[in-house]
């Protein structure tokens, strides 16, 4: 048996398949036979056209025609005659070799488009990035083609990013288990918004793996069985319909709406990265979204999402939810998470340098075109600001100007927003939730971001498996913060929610009813077990 942290809830028993990026080396001398690479080339292309077409197939079932529409991109290029006549010129008239040929004049293609002025033209250089690299793979036999997975498929990988798992066939893959990362880490976190069972943290799990062979991942225990015998296979099957039938039986409390003593709301919502996250809030019955992660909109592409784009993407969403509450955060990029179009020096402590609120400040256009968005996506449903990495009143202060500024300029174009829209803060660096009262005069409410506010008041690395021992959500030092938190709060008159991964921990589900949080925000999957908790609470 092999042990890691239990990141996704649900058993699986099915067989392995490793994710693996191979690295695009290319040939740089002349070629031998100029038919051949030509021939080649034709095939690549010929090939490159199916896989997106089954790439944008899937695309629409799983997450719908917006996200389905870079796919058409993709294909124009394909069948574009000016970039594959160029590539042939190079093989023909230059002598390169397919590949090295395809290089040069996606680059070529790449640096045009990104020097237009056009918001929209420049974000073409992404698509003749990937189209490019696509021809590439396929030319060299390099394979990163999941579209064929056999029925019930662990992926194995050592870490997975959102690109990783957005090419996932949802019916195929059934777990996702990894070498690194804890129960907090993205990749944790969007498993458990997929609804994918999962173990992560492994150590060497992808060194003792080999593709199709059978495994047991186990995302209650957080333990793994390679090459299992049929007497643990039983075992778990067992165990795996008894999960099963239990998920079930909890839909009963998809309907139920809570209040404390008081007359108080208390709120079970919902954590998202995308707009296909939606679906696990909805089916399991969130009472919104308490936390929108937009940096994933903003991460695997080449250039930023343009305001217009950020608008749709945020009005789907608003109108998805229908009239609940869509608390959505402002880019938080640093720390884990990077953009390849907006590269940060290098940092000795990345979680506390140039990250999220700080690194907005210094990119105040980007930050100014989400705003814009945001404020426009308010006029489709009850969307609210949040900004993340507050840690005192003058980054309030800041950022409130910079909504203004924003709110100024619509209405001089005579845009439609919310001009009311509500402004809340991520409480999670100690410093805010220790100045908590002051903040709590600036704002309309507070969203408790646990996972870095326990590895910052405890020293302990969010992401280091070594040390998961000691990040501990029950630590005394937390439960004070939280608590000064909540305070301060409903001492201002404003709510408070909690929208870190121990909003769905249910070992701490009593103690903050007990403080009086407003609202538990967490992935879908999660969403049932704590309303369950909260049932059995409130009618004691
Ligand atoms: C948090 O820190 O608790 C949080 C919700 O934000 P993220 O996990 O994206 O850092
Ligand atoms: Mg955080």
């Amino acid at each position: 048996m092999i042990k890691g942290i239990a990141a996704s809830k649900g058993i699986a028993i099915g067989t392995v398949r490793i994710l693996k990026h191979q690295e695009i080396v290319i040939d740089p001398t002349p070629s031998t036979d100029r038919v051949e690479e030509l021939a080649g080339f034709k095939k690549a292309v010929e090939n490159a056209k199916a896989q997106i077409g089954v790439l944008k197939e899937k695309a629409l079932k799983s997450m719908g025609e917006h996200e389905a529409m870079v796919f058409d991109s993709h294909a124009m290029f394909l069948e574009d005659p000016e970039f594959a006549g160029a590539i042939m010129e190079a093989i023909e008239n230059d002598g390169l070799r397919a590949p090295a040929a395809t290089e040069q004049v996606k680059g070529f293609y790449k640096n045009l488009f990104a020097s237009m002025d056009n918001d929209y033209m420049r974000e073409r250089a992404a698509d003749i990035e990937d189209v490019g690299n696509r021809i590439i793979r396929n030319l060299l036999g390099i394979s990163d083609d999941f579209s064929d997975l056999p029925e019930n498929t662990v992926v194995v990988a050592h870490d997975l990013t959102p690109s990783d798992t957005a090419g996932l066939d949802r019916d195929k893959v059934i777990a996702f288990v990894t070498d690194i990362g804890g129960f907090t880490s993205h990749s944790a976190i969007m498993a458990r918004s997929l609804e994918i069972c999962s173990v992560v943290g492994t150590g060497n799990i992808t060194s003792l793996v080999a593709d199709g062979m059978p495994i047991i991942v186990d995302g209650l225990m957080g333990e793994i069985y390679l090459t299992p015998d049929t007497d643990t296979v039983a075992k778990y099957d067992g165990i795996k319909q008894a999960f099963l039938k239990k998920r079930e039986e909890m839909k009963h409390y998809k309907n139920s709406h809570f209040s404390y003593a008081d007359g108080r709301e208390i709120l079970v919502a919902g954590n998202i990265g995308s707009v296909k996250d939606l679906d696990a809030v909805l089916e399991n019955g969130g009472d919104g979204i308490g936390l929108f992660r937009t940096e994933f909109v903003f991460m695997d592409r080449d250039a930023a999402p343009t305001e217009e784009e950020q608008y749709q993407i945020y009005k789907t969403v608003a109108e998805r939810i229908a009239g609940k509450p869509v608390v959505i955060r402002t880019l938080d990029i640093g720390g884990d998470k990077q953009l390849s179009y907006l590269p940060i020096d290098a940092e000795m402590n990345p979680f506390l340098g140039l990250r999220a609120i700080r690194l907005c400040f210094k990119h105040v256009d980007l930050f100014k075109a989400q705003i814009r968005a945001l404020l426009r996506a308010s006029a489709h449903g009850d969307v609210q600001i949040m900004l993340p990495m507050i840690g005192n009143v003058n980054e309030i202060l800041e950022a409130k100007a910079i909504i203004n500024a924003c709110k100024a300029e619509l209405e001089s174009e005579g845009l439609a927003f919310n001009a009311e829209i509500p402004v809340g803060i991520m409480i999670e660096i100690p410093s805010a939730a220790i100045v908590a009262d002051q903040l709590a005069r600036e704002v309309d409410f507070f969203s408790i971001g646990t996972n870095d506010l326990i590895q910052y008041t405890l020293a302990v690395d969010r992401m280091n498996a070594n040390i998961s021992h000691l990040y501990d959500p029950m630590n005394p030092a937390v439960l004070r913060l939280i608590k000064m938190s909540i305070d301060a709060a409903h001492e201002a008159g404003i709510w408070c929610g909690m929208c870190g991964e121990m909003a769905g921990d249910l070992r701490a589900t009593e103690t903050l009813l007990e403080m009086g949080l407003d609202e538990f925000s967490m992935s879908g999957s999660s969403i049932l077990d704590i309303k369950a908790a909260i049932a059995i609470w409130v009618e004691k």
